[in-house]
């Protein structure tokens, strides 16, 4: 697929033309207020870290309705349920991270497989392009390519973009892509070896973590009772932050709210990490400690899903539950303790 140029003065028109026929969400502010929002196309900014919160909700929000009924015998349809699925736009997402467009990946086995597919979440990624905006200066607290990613991945990307000289460089990465960018006034230009070289000092600046590669997926049980669960748990303050902020987390609780005239059924965000996840009806919860929830965190992320997933890890090394854990819980710490369990 080619690449393609946007000089500086050409970049607000860019984001403009990017508009014509579709909702444009971008990244909004600096720093830890960085947003993704449909806003200013002058007002994109290219100086971030990452998002504040991940893509996810632009796709599989924190709280969403799922459907509408009505007890009313005078409505059309009394007591049938009002599906409020599929009102998904057509939209462009700019400037999502590598890690976190591989994070979409991830949850999208969860949402669409051979077995399951969701409404909700299907309408809405089908419905959005997706630009990616390569890292040219990881920061400490990422390590996408010891995940398996890079700065510059373009897994789950329709077209991968990395800020040069004021404006933009790009590489269309799929035919969806290659068409979106024809309809913008950005010029061909031959950017291979450019890339690969921005690429290559940004794998470097990030540094080798190599106990991740150490973990053996197939090994369950000896990680499983493994004796620094309980230590690891110990600061877990169960907030749930980490899960809340994590692309690729995708746990969810349905609720009924409802009257005498009807309700709505909604879909929340839950966590792994709260004591009433398990709890079952009879009050018998298997995941009874903060032991639990934690050791089944991290066996999840690096573990559960790669062996569900062909490899790939739930983890896409995006820093943001390194940087918000409040008790300072670090996966990369205890990714070395499962690596040197398994290793003894
Ligand atoms: S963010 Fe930290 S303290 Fe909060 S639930 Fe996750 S591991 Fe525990
Ligand atoms: S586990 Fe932490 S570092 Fe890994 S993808 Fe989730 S939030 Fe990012």
């Amino acid at each position: 697929m080619p690449e393609y140029l946007v000089k500086e003065n050409a970049l607000a028109d860019f984001f403009r033309e990017l508009t014509q026929d579709r909702r444009l969400l971008t990244p909004q502010g600096q720093g830890e207020n960085c947003r993704l929002e449909e806003t200013d196309p002058s007002k994109v900014s290219l100086e971030y870290t990452n998002t504040h919160k991940s893509p996810k909700e632009c796709f599989f929000p924190q709280t969403e309705k799922l459907l509408a009924f009505s007890k009313e015998a005078d409505k059309p349809h009394p007591n049938e349920y009002r599906d409020l699925g599929d009102k998904a736009v057509a939209t462009v997402i700019f400037g999502l991270r590598p890690c976190d467009a591989r994070g979409l990946c991830v949850a999208d086995k969860v949402f669409q497989n051979d077995r399951f597919t969701d409404p909700y979440w299907k309408g809405k990624y089908e419905k959005t392009l997706k630009i990616g905006l390569a890292c040219l200066n990881p920061s400490p607290q990422c390590f996408c390519a010891a995940m398996g990613g890079s700065p510059f991945g373009e897994a789950g990307l329709d077209v991968l973009a990395y800020p040069r000289d004021k404006g933009l460089g790009l590489k269309t990465l799929t035919e969806a892509g290659e068409a979106l960018i024809k309809t913008t006034k950005a010029e061909p230009g031959d950017l291979k070896s450019e890339i690969a070289d921005l690429e290559k000092k940004a794998i470097e600046a990030q540094g080798p973590i190599d106990h991740f590669v150490a973990i053996n997926e197939r090994k369950i049980m000896e990680l499983y009772k493994a004796p620094h669960w309980p230590t690891t748990a110990e600061p877990c303050l169960g907030c749930g932050v980490c899960t809340f902020f994590c692309p690729t987390c995708h746990c969810f609780d349905i609720q009924d709210e409802a009257n005498e005239r009807g309700g709505i059924r909604m879909r929340n965000w839950d966590t792994c990490m709260s004591a009433l996840f398990t709890q079952h009806g009879s009050g018998h919860n298997p995941r009874p400690s903060k032991t639990e929830r934690i050791r089944q965190r991290f066996m999840h992320k690096l573990k559960y899903i790669p062996i569900k997933q062909d490899g790939v890890r739930g983890c896409t090394g995006c820093g943001r539950c390194v940087v918000m854990c409040p008790a300072n819980i670090d996966i990369r710490s205890v990714a070395a303790l499962m690596a040197q369990t398994q290793a003894s």
